[in-house]
């Protein structure tokens, strides 16, 4: 017979819609609703999951051979990388911080280069709920994906006080999102950090006149700020463009300073987006299991902070690891292209409800999937943990469970 289960949450990105209904005949699902089409193959991966088995090389093997190699390679490694963590719940990105530490490894959620920047100046940021009944000037920059996400915008909608509102989108990319909202400002990503001090600038009350030209004109600049000091709550969202280059973390912290400036007339909070297929909380977990929220080093038996150094992609473009552990629903999400080639001349141990697209590891350890086989929790985007129902049987394993073998088998 089947039931119609209401309220799942989808941890198939960043955004985990908490509103699906699903259908399930007690051991597979037989429809999802959704609009979204990401979501709908999250689910529908669960329905492949138990005809996964261990391998080896490719090969089939038991799940005690797989962990027994698993554990030999870990063993022989003198510079292991755990990373990946993106669609994992809180329970495994857990067992992966203790597992690090437990056989001295470096790891990293690919959250380094917010890192870095709220390290320097802090952040002053809020929950969707906060954003949705009060905020009447929200800020796209770089983030086109997240607008463009109906299921975004409907959250943005439901239940909200009728409060006017203005939408802006910022960057380069966002062209074809410009339809969803009232003005679109283009800005060339080179120029994203002088267009913040220039804002900043005209907020203070300094004359732009004689300085150089930043790729928009001074009289957009002056409209932005004029909305800026209109509005009672504004609310950035950074999205993956914003993010990007070797200065982001620089551009993170501009943007900072000047949510702090426009904070003290008004409310203003900000909230980075992850890439689409990634979720966040890897380094919420990261941060209070080691006082750091990415880029940790456990070599030398204590937890050490250095993004410039222990970042995941750096670390695999230079070869200098010799161990890949790839945890996670979408354990590439986050890695730079170079580091992803690197990783085809490394042993890699993976844990994960699917196999890797084009890539074989070593050692292949299939796990079930936390929110349809295992409850669990999840960290929205706007740091909210939410909690995640199993409402499948399954033969596998959860991530959480592998990463505690390893551990304990070791
Ligand atoms: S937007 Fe993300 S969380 Fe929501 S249904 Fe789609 S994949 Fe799932």
């Amino acid at each position: 017979m089947n039931t119609l289960i209401k309220d799942v949450t989808c941890a198939g990105c960043y955004c985990a819609c908490d509103d699906i209904q699903v259908t399930s005949d007690g051991q597979q699902i037989q429809e999802v609703q959704t609009t979204c089409s990401q979501g709908r193959g999250w689910f529908e991966r669960a329905a492949t999951t138990d005809q996964l088995t261990p391998q080896i090389h490719g090969m089939p093997v038991s799940q005690n051979e797989a962990i027994g190699r698993a554990v030999e390679l870990i063993q022989q490694a003198q510079a292991p990388l755990v990373t990946g963590l993106s669609q994992s719940s809180t329970d495994a990105q857990r067992a992966a911080v203790a597992l690090a530490d437990q056989i001295g490894a470096t790891i990293d959620t690919g959250a380094s280069a917010v890192t870095r920047a709220l390290q320097q100046v802090g952040e002053a940021t809020c929950t969707l709920g906060e954003v949705r009944s009060r905020a009447d000037l929200i800020i796209y920059w770089g983030a086109a994906d997240l607008l463009s996400n109906t299921h975004h915008r409907q959250s943005l909608v439901a239940n909200s006080p009728d409060i006017p509102r203005k939408i802006i989108v910022m960057g380069e990319e966002c062209s074809r999102e410009a339809e969803l909202a009232d003005e679109y400002v283009k800005i060339e990503p080179q120029r994203e950090i002088e267009v913040i001090w220039q804002l900043r600038a005209l907020m203070q009350g300094t004359d732009l006149a004689g300085k150089e030209a930043v790729g928009i004109t001074e009289s957009k600049l002056k409209s932005l700020v004029s909305q800026l000091t209109r509005s009672k709550y504004i609310v950035f969202f950074t999205g993956p463009e914003f993010k990007q280059g070797p200065l982001a973390h620089r551009k993170l912290e501009a943007l900072s300073l000047l949510i702090k400036e426009i904070q003290s007339e008004r409310r203003c909070h900000a909230l980075t987006v992850p890439d689409a297929n990634e979720t966040k909380g890897a380094e919420h977990v990261l941060a209070w299991q080691t006082g750091y929220a990415a880029a940790v080093n456990f070599s030398t038996g204590f937890p050490r902070y250095s993004p410039g150094e222990y970042l995941a992609s750096r670390l695999l473009e230079q070869s200098e690891v010799d161990l890949c552990i790839l945890a996670g629903g979408n354990p590439l999400a986050g890695l730079s292209e170079q580091a992803i080639k690197c990783l085809d001349d490394l042993p890699a141990i993976q844990i994960g409800p699917a196999l890797i697209q084009d890539f074989q590891p070593e050692v292949f350890l299939p796990t079930g999937i936390t929110g349809i086989h295992f409850p669990g929790s999840m960290y929205r985007y706007d740091g909210t943990p939410l909690p995640l129902r199993g409402f499948l049987p399954t033969v596998q394993n959860s991530e959480a469970e592998v990463l505690k073998q390893l551990s304990k088998t070791r």
